[in-house]
């Protein structure tokens, strides 16, 4: 795998993490702006999104801007940078601030078109992190402590904390120079899974308590709604990991977790989050819907409210 890339050519350069961003969107998207700023850079982070409360600790890292301020400052950007997106989509309407600006596409998604003038692109990689880790290493730079963590956490929240099978032996050996570099590995992991919400346990237990299983119980479905955030008080970051926990129950291969909301229009959506175990591909049925995503990890929106959208995905699961 070729990790070159000279970023000697350019000086004022905007990161784009994916929409929703989970932990390896915002930690290769912080390790990749404060290494640019450590080697002299202007650089800024651009997102337009709530940041999921576990992975808050990481916003004192660097500097993040919204679309708006983004739009103001974006004539002055040499190069841009989207990290952890599988396709251009990814960045939603920042697409505009994109425009016209030499793209580097750093990413992990099997699915990635190469939609960069550059692209470094890894699908064997567990997490975009891990590839921004071996792109610092070409670059023979000496990684710091708090890019270290920022790394780390990628690695940590798109691997399971390391159980899944796409953890290679590099992985390890990443997390292990990590370690002995002095990141403060205790720090990341009571933010991302030991200082959990009260309304986080609270909406994970009422989805908990909707589960359906088909297909011999290899497959399970659940969903929340709008009534389900209003009993509970918690919010739609909040639902995260409830697909890995349905993926978890034994016999269980695929879940599928449905999120539906109402549009201003009053048209119901939903995006649905799939997981499985080793043997399925979710990315090809996601893509089906217009998603996308990896073998293990899929997911889609759809125009369509969450009876008609299990209906949907009963049709399409053989298995
Ligand atoms: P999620 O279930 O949202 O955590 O997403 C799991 C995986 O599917 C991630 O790797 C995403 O990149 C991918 N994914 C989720 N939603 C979409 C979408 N609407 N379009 C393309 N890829 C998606
Ligand atoms: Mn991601
Ligand atoms: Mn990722």
């Amino acid at each position: 795998m070729n990790y070159a890339f000279d970023f000697s050519k350019y000086n004022n350069i905007a990161v784009f993490p994916h929409s929703s961003p989970d932990g390896d969107a915002i930690g290769s998207a912080v390790a990749m702006s404060m290494y640019l700023r450590e080697i002299g850079k202007k650089s800024i982070i651009v997102i337009d999104d709530e940041i999921q409360y576990e992975l808050r600790f990481l916003l004192d890292y660097t500097d993040f801007i919204g679309y708006d301020e983004a739009k103001k400052l974006c004539n002055d950007w040499d190069l841009c940078v989207t990290v952890d997106c599988g396709d251009l989509d990814r960045i939603a309407r920042r697409k505009d601030l994109v425009e016209g600006k030499p793209l580097l596409n750093i990413d992990h998604h099997v699915t990635n078109p190469n939609f960069g003038d550059f692209n470094i692109v890894e699908g064997d990689a567990p997490s975009a992190c891990e590839i921004i880790y071996f792109i610092l290493k070409e670059n023979a730079f000496d990684i710091t402590k708090e890019i270290g963590e920022a790394i780390y956490t990628g690695m940590s929240t798109d691997t399971g904390n390391f159980m899944y099978e796409n953890v290679r032996v590099q992985t390890f050996e990443v997390a292990a120079k990590l370690l002995s570099i002095g990141i403060d590995k205790a720090k990341i992991i009571y933010n991302l899974y030991q200082n959990n919400r009260a309304e986080k346990i609270k909406i994970h237990a009422l989805a908990m308590d909707k589960i359906t299983f088909h297909c011999d119980k290899k497959l399970a479905i659940t969903h929340v709604d709008e009534k389900m955030f209003e009993e509970t008080g918690a919010s739609v970051l909040d639902t995260e990991g409830i697909s890995e926990s349905l993926r978890d129950i034994e016999g269980v291969e695929v879940s599928c977790f449905i999120k539906e909301k109402t549009l201003e229009d009053g048209t119901l959506q939903c995006k649905v989050s799939m997981r499985a175990m080793i043997g399925h591909d979710l990315s090809k049925i996601a893509s089906d819907f217009g998603g996308g995503g990896h073998k293990a990890a899929a997911g889609f929106t759809i125009d369509e409210g969450k009876d008609r959208v299990k209906e949907l995905l009963l049709e399409k699961f053989d298995i």
